[in-house]
């Protein structure tokens, strides 16, 4: 087992027909069984030793492959319910990090690899992140500075006869149709506000959220307007421009990013939750973010998840 890093978060990499080391993963993340773990492969020859590629996926596979597009798929036997959480479907992608695939060419062998993060905390972007998810615990750590993208992949259920995107991502439902000439659901199609957890088991309401209780505004401007900002509480507005806007309230600002950038934003996303988390203030401010569709969508689905006050927990 190691951790490694990819293009979307740090991974928790270990060889995924390995049931022993499936179950090193699930333990050090304290991962409940029924939360299923992607795995990582070179490209689509690899995909097909662990699952049955469809004609989408492998049109799919040609545009976005190596990226942040995972595919759930019909698995083969090879991969253990232990990975795919007792279904049989497995979730598979192929990463674009160089150090990750040269780590998949060294192994040969396809890669579970989930967060590397403890359950319910934030994804880790930075090697001193997953350091300070594991301490002591921690495995062998390939350094590869930030993540370029920061967060995690969109994931793509084909396998049934209509594609449906099951958790937002880097990768938008209108790229996706591009290539497949056809409408693809997204969450906000068929998500309940319990989250429709029952066929992306990881995709509970409450996920990605830092220990402190989080308050999403509904823009930046509703939060400047808002009485319930107090001046111990800390706020994160999207861009450090910004920042003086709500200095009034509290002195105690941060922004996701330097530059106007909604790519930007992504990329600090969790690192900034996880430094406002550690002033340990009563509440952290955010508001939902504008932009394009896509990463915006991905952006937003992450901040309300964060910010949930729904119980509903899972990875
Ligand atoms: P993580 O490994 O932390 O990036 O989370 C993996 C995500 O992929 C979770 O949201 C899982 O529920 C989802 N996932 C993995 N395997 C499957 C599968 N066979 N069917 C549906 N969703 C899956
Ligand atoms: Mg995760």
């Amino acid at each position: 087992m190691a951790v490694l890093p990819t293009e979307t978060v740090y991974g928790l990499a270990g060889v995924g027909t390995n049931l022993s080391v499936v179950r090193k993963i699930f333990e050090l993340k304290g991962r409940p069984a029924h939360n299923p773990l992607i795995m990582h492969v070179l490209g689509i020859r690899e995909a097909q030793h662990i699952s049955h590629i469809t004609p989408f996926a492998s049109k799919l596979a040609d545009s976005f492959w190596p990226g942040p597009l995972t595919f759930v798929l019909p698995k083969r036997e090879i991969v253990p319910y232990e990975v795919t959480a007792g279904l049989d479907t497995v979730a598979l992608r192929s990463p674009a990090h160089p150090l990750f695939r040269s780590m998949l060419m060294e192994v040969n062998k396809p890669l579970a690899a989930p967060s590397a993060n403890r359950t319910n905390q934030i994804s880790p972007t930075t090697a001193i992140e997953v350091l300070d998810e594991f301490g002591e615990d921690c495995p062998p750590i390939l350094d590869g500075g930030i993540c370029d993208i920061g967060l995690e992949s969109t994931v793509l259920d084909l396998s049934s006869k209509k594609a449906r995107i099951l958790r937002l991502g880097p990768i938008s439902a209108k790229e996706i149709e591009i290539v497949l000439k056809q409408k693809v659901e997204t969450p906000s199609d068929t998500i309940k506000p319990d989250g429709n957890a029952n066929k992306s088991p990881g995709n509970a309401t409450k996920h990605y959220a830092p220990q402190t209780p989080v308050l999403l505004h509904k823009n930046l401007q509703s939060l400047i307007q808002s009485k319930e900002v107090s001046k111990r509480d800390v706020v994160i507005v999207p861009f450090e421009n910004e920042i003086p806007s709500v200095e009034q309230k509290t002195k105690q600002v941060l922004s996701f990013s330097s530059t106007i950038s909604n790519l930007e934003i992504a990329k600090n996303l969790y690192s900034k939750l996880r430094q406002a988390d550690k002033m340990n203030p009563p509440f952290i401010h955010l508001s939902l973010i504008d932009g394009e569709e896509g990463i915006t969508d991905a952006i937003n689905d992450r901040l309300i998840r964060a910010s949930s006050q729904n119980p509903l927990t899972s990875q």
